[in-house]
């Protein structure tokens, strides 16, 4: 991410990079930037802090800022998307937004683990994007991944992720989250 506009501010950034790369695709029905706002909506429809709501915009902002191909899954490449996104987000926002961000994939492998519907509800390019990624999660990393502070915020904001994908949703625009993305900057 390059600072090419004086006086932008790290969300003006990221509204820029939304507008300019958020029409890619990433192997689902929506585009990533439809997916995002709609991620968005269902944690402040469901009262969630600002910070989840800013997470769960910003959670696939890892797959605006690589340079892969399109077909990288079928490629059998992990994009590890989510540890993009928490290092280039972690000097600007609070760990209640990089840390579910960093956890949501790790979540996915978490609720395939422990809820035996959700394996059979996922997506076709998450499941495929599952296999990558490790798999469902053993016991042992149950426990782990449950001991974790962020444990909560990551397995709910991956709920608002599975909602996200309807290509028919009419969230509000980006610049409706603005107030929530200032309010969890570091300070
Ligand atoms: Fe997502």
């Amino acid at each position: 991410m390059r600072t090419a506009v004086a006086n932008e501010t790290i969300v003006d950034q990221i509204f820029r990079n939304f507008r300019r790369h958020g029409e890619r695709s990433y192997g689902e029905r929506v585009s990533v930037i439809a997916h995002s706002l709609q991620a968005a909506k269902a944690a402040e429809q469901d009262n969630a802090w600002p910070t989840l709501v800013t997470a769960a915009l910003l959670h696939d902002y890892g797959h605006l800022i690589h340079d892969l191909p399109e077909d990288y899954a079928d490629q059998g490449i992990d994009s590890m998307h989510e540890e993009q996104a928490a290092a280039v987000l972690a000097d600007f926002f609070v760990q209640a937004v990089i840390e579910p961000v960093r956890l949501h994939v790790a979540a996915k492998r978490y609720l395939c683990a422990v809820d035996s519907t959700y394996l059979e509800a996922l997506s076709p390019a998450s499941a495929q994007s599952l296999a990558l990624q490790g798999g469902p999660f053993n016991a042992e990393e149950v426990n782990a991944f449950e001991s974790l502070a962020y444990f909560t915020d990551a397995v709910r904001l991956r709920r608002y992720d599975d909602l996200a994908k309807d290509p028919d949703a009419q969230p509000p625009d980006l610049e409706h989250y603005r107030p929530y993305l200032e309010a969890a900057l570091r300070s």
